[in-house]
């Protein structure tokens, strides 16, 4: 394809697949991750969450419902009330019991005769009509039900907050003669949200059927907030305080976090218990895993372009010096000196200094090759290659024209071609390592013909010169050098 013919295509390219696919690669397992553990949470472990703590509630915070049920059936009670509240002791160490039994906060009973509000140290006092704090009891038998939680401040201890279950008391006749219950200090409730909330890690809390907070581990919200005017939250207020829906799961957004919540009607209490997720701190675990493999891949991504580019490069370069050079001679081959030559052109017009072309084959070659074998041919070449290479400058050039003829571009005019053909020719006779080759056998010597560029001259009208100067240097009987006119 034709973008590919392009190196830095090539490069650009497989830099973007790669980075681009580890990171897609990366991004669709840690949002599988996080859809998996967000399913999880919302099917399986805040539901899951939810129920344990509504049968923990159930086990602390519905023993003093069953309590207070209790107490408003409890005979003696019933006939101490019917008797005209005889000894006050005596309903004072009943409720003084309970109290201590069940380790409540409180105990009392209020008498719808006399209006007496006994505790467990005692007779308090007279409720009234007119005092605000006393309006609970006036209140919850005007309801006409059973039994109701409500939160209040406690006169008979220092005013603390306190969790009262009211429950109305009947006579044998079916007549109300007073309210009895018990009190749960909110600390111990708050205390008890507390460790669920370490206990499952969850935001979990209580609120009535008006999503007034009847219960959080933060005792400022008791009674104070509203999920309706809370942030966040308030958008699902109104789901959440659907009766008919025993439970549901909703989400919301809370800032910059997610809430996945969860609630369920207590209808013993009338209350809603709340379990909240922040999804961001349950997802913060693979939100980091997919940073960390995402630098991974990215460090990993470049050390592998780095070995493609490198690899790339190595093999360029070679790919070029192997379309330059010939194979046996390590030399420059046709191809190259026809390029090196067009620059000396160029060079020659621009600066005037002269070059030559010079041709040279070994003589009688076939005879070498046909006595001592291919192989030393190939030696005997590689050996020339080698001398002359010694006997040229660093501004002259050697290529391998074909077989065992070579081609010479000297800068320099003819004379100064002749002077190196030369100094070629008498190192040929004195190399040792070429008369060993042949077993001393053979002595190789070299013709040359020799041109020196004109103006117009091609490659091709030089070195047919410098051929002709060759074949004469051949007919000359060989071993000399012949320059052309
Ligand atoms: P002349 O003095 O006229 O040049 O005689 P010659 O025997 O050298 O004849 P010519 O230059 O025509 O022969 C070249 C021979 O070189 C012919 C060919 O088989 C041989 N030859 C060409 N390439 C190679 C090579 O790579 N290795 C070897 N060993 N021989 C080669
Ligand atoms: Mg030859």
């Amino acid at each position: 394809m034709k973008i590919f013919r392009s190196k830095t295509n090539l490069i650009i390219i497989i830099s973007f697949l790669l980075i681009a696919g580890f990171f897609v690669t990366n991004l669709i397992s840690y949002n599988a991750a996080k859809n998996t553990l967000r399913d999880n949470i919302i099917n399986t472990s805040l539901p899951l969450t939810r129920d344990n703590v509504y049968t923990e509630i159930q086990r602390d915070i519905m023993l003093p419902v069953y309590v207070a049920s209790l107490m408003a059936n409890d005979t003696f009670l019933k006939d101490w009330v019917i008797d005209g509240e005889p000894e006050t002791e005596a309903v004072t160490k009943y409720l003084k019991e309970i109290k201590t039994k069940y380790n409540f906060f409180t105990s009392f009973f209020v008498s719808e005769k006399t209006k007496n509000y006994y505790y467990h140290d005692g007779l308090l006092r007279k409720i009234d009509k007119n005092i605000k704090h006393d309006q609970w009891y006036y209140n919850f038998i005007n309801k006409h039900v059973p039994y109701e939680l409500t939160v209040d401040s406690n006169d008979a201890e220092n005013y603390a907050l306190t969790i009262f279950i009211n429950h109305r008391v009947y006579d044998f006749n079916n007549n109300l003669i007073g309210v009895t219950g018990v009190g749960l200090d909110l600390e111990r409730v708050t205390n008890l949200l507390s460790s669920y909330r370490v206990k499952y890690n969850r935001n979990i809390f209580l609120i009535d059927k008006h999503g007034l907070v009847k219960a959080h581990h933060n005792k400022d919200l008791i009674e104070i907030a509203n999920i309706r005017l809370m942030d966040g939250i308030k958008d699902v207020a109104t789901n959440i305080l659907k009766v008919d829906q025993n439970s549901i799961n909703l989400e919301f957004d809370q800032g910059n976090n997610h809430i996945l919540l969860t609630k369920r009607y207590i209808p013993e209490l009338d209350w809603f218990l709340i379990v909240e997720q922040n999804q961001n701190k349950a997802i913060e675990n693979i939100w980091l895993n997919f940073i960390k493999s995402t630098i991974l891949g990215l460090i990993v991504s470049c050390v592998v372009l780095f070995i493609i580019i490198s690899s790339i490069n190595y093999y360029n370069k070679r790919l070029e010096k192997l379309s330059i050079t010939d194979e046996l001679t390590g030399s420059y081959n046709r191809r190259e000196f026809k390029r090196i030559f067009e620059k000396a052109v160029l060079k020659y017009k621009k600066t005037g200094m002269h070059f030559s072309v010079m041709l040279v084959d070994i003589d009688n070659f076939k005879i070498i090759n046909d006595t001592k074998g291919h192989s030393v041919g190939d030696l005997v070449i590689q050996s020339v290659t080698r001398i002359c290479n010694l006997c040229i400058r660093d501004k002259d050039l050697m290529a391998r024209w074909g077989g065992d003829e070579f081609i010479f571009l000297i800068n320099g005019n003819q004379d100064i071609a002749l002077s190196i053909a030369d100094r070629i020719k008498t190192q040929i006779q004195q190399d040792s390592l070429l008369a060993e080759i042949l077993d001393n056998t053979f002595n190789v010597t070299l013709s040359m013909g020799i041109s020196q560029y004109k103006i117009n001259d091609t490659e091709d009208s030089i070195t047919l010169r410098a051929d002709g100067a060759l074949y004469e240097a051949k007919e000359n009987g060989r071993n000399t050098c012949i320059v052309s006119s």
